[in-house]
């Protein structure tokens, strides 16, 4: 695509605002990290006699990818040479034939040698120990110069699994990722640092989109790459008020619409039962043609919702404990749809206004900064957002029923650029994710169909539609 989701270096500081003073609210501050581990020199395996059991970081990162991600087991401990040896590799078992396999090694992989917020590159293989990873025919050694992708040529090419080969450290649980407690939810393989504020979300490998059905149930379909799964209803959740979000917390798939009178209720689950209807307590009043967006900042969970009365947007947050009471955004009055994102270290809102114009506020802690609003929106229905490419993307519903989208890194807004084939899309179930590479965007058609598009830098696909509910 020439016009499209391509990467823009900007220049200028409209976008993101350097500092704030003062608090918002109560919202704890988050507990400062430890720094990010240096490098870890590589020592191989000795022999299969003098240390041949599983070393507990192995284990311990084993059992957190298995049930955050899935995939199979193939074994720590092998006298077949390497660090098996030692137990300070764990062999995950994924096929490249199969398109969910490879989503969900992609899904590791991203996560595990992104740079960080703070610039470290490779940070999460750092704060683990890695030494280096194997995987179809290719390698990565945190212990080179290079640190980068190389043609791995050795006998067996990691087709049916990927190959992790600890450092001592990281065997031994002496590296960050072992010794923080509790861990911020990105440290974890499979969180949306976008926030996962709409009503599409990534979880243990697969790619989740709630609807609000036309029954008022709230519907869900999944999917890794293949074909989607069949609907799929949430349990107690008939007469929903408004198209529902979703959130990954504390490894949990979050889901949050509200009842017919308006209070903001929420199931949660990790692919048991869901557990729920819990109600927000003190969310009474939210206004049914508005929306809820949802966030993780900061360790802590947010839900946003207008409220009936004066449309301003309220917001709540917990970290696994009691909700807080009820804060508001400041100027926040004449909100009818909102979302929100993480991004460059801030939470953002936006909201549509009466008059169609995409406001925006964020904040890292301190107060909200003053509202802002989005060059060229206007006349837009709907908002939804995406982190993706090391940019901020905004989409919107425009009055003619196309989605439309900005993005930024920091510097001013992209001009307004449109997702082609996209009319006919109504002000419901617009929702942004980043699955597998790619950047997607959903949107009801007006005639209850959803639909989607992605794309990876590159044109944008033609419509896809996974069915109506
Ligand atoms: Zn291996």
């Amino acid at each position: 695509m020439r016009t499209g989701i391509t990467r823009r270096v900007a220049v200028a500081a409209t976008l993101l605002a350097a500092a704030f003073g003062t608090l918002i609210t109560a919202s704890p501050a988050r507990a400062s990290l430890p720094a990010v581990d240096p490098y870890q020199p590589y020592v191989a395996a000795a022999d299969c006699t003098s240390s041949k059991y599983a070393k507990p970081g192995v284990v311990a990162f084993r059992d957190m990818t298995l049930s955050r991600l899935g995939g199979g087991d193939s074994g720590i401990v092998a006298c077949t040479g390497y660090e098996h040896m030692e137990g300070r590799a764990w062999d995950w078992t994924n096929y490249t034939s199969n398109p969910a396999d490879v989503a969900r090694v992609q899904t590791m992989l991203d996560w595990m040698f992104a740079t960080d917020d703070a610039g470290n590159q490779h940070a999460m293989a750092r704060r683990l120990g890695i030494a280096y990873v194997i995987w179809n025919k290719r390698i990565i050694n945190m212990y080179a110069a290079d640190k980068t992708w190389h043609a791995y040529t050795g006998d067996n090419p990691h087709t049916d699994h990927v190959h992790f080969a600890f450092s001592w450290a990281g065997a031994l649980q002496q590296t960050t990722w072992f010794t923080t407690s509790p861990r911020p939810d990105e440290w974890y393989p499979g969180y949306v640092p976008s926030g996962s504020s709409q009503g599409s979300v990534v979880f243990a490998g697969n790619l989740y989109k709630f609807v609000r059905a036309a029954d008022g149930g709230i519907k869900y379909w999944y999917g890794s790459g293949g074909a989607w799964s069949g609907l799929n209803t949430v349990p107690g959740s008939g007469d929903s008020g408004t198209d529902p979000v979703a959130a990954v917390f504390g490894g949990n798939l979050y889901v949050f619409t509200t009842t017919a009178d308006g209070q903001v209720r929420y199931w949660y689950g990790n692919g048991g039962p869901w557990n729920g209807p819990n109600t927000v307590p003190g969310s009474a009043g939210t206004y049914a043609a508005g929306s809820l967006a949802s966030a993780v900042s900061g360790g802590n969970l947010y839900i946003f919702s207008v409220a009936t009365t004066g449309t301003a947007v309220r917001y709540w947050y917990g970290s696994g404990g009691p909700w807080s009471a009820a804060n508001t955004v400041p100027d926040s009055s004449g909100t009818a749809k909102i979302a929100s994102a993480v991004f460059g270290g801030n939470l953002y809102l936006f909201s549509t206004t009466s008059t169609g114009s995409v406001r925006y506020w964020y904040g890292s802690g301190g107060p909200w900064s003053a509202a802002n609003t989005v060059p060229g929106s206007g006349g837009d229905s709907a908002v939804a957002t995406a982190v993706f490419a090391g940019n901020l993307y905004l989409f919107a519903t425009a009055s003619d029923g196309t989605v439309k989208y900005w993005y930024g890194n920091g510097g001013p807004w992209s001009g307004l650029n449109t997702v082609p084939g996209s009319s006919g899309s109504s002000n419901r179930g617009l929702s942004g994710a980043v699955f597998g590479g790619n950047l997607y965007v959903f949107a009801n058609s007006t005639g209850g169909s959803t639909r989607y598009w992605y794309g990876n830098g590159g044109p944008w696909s033609t419509a896809n539609t996974i069915g109506a509910a």
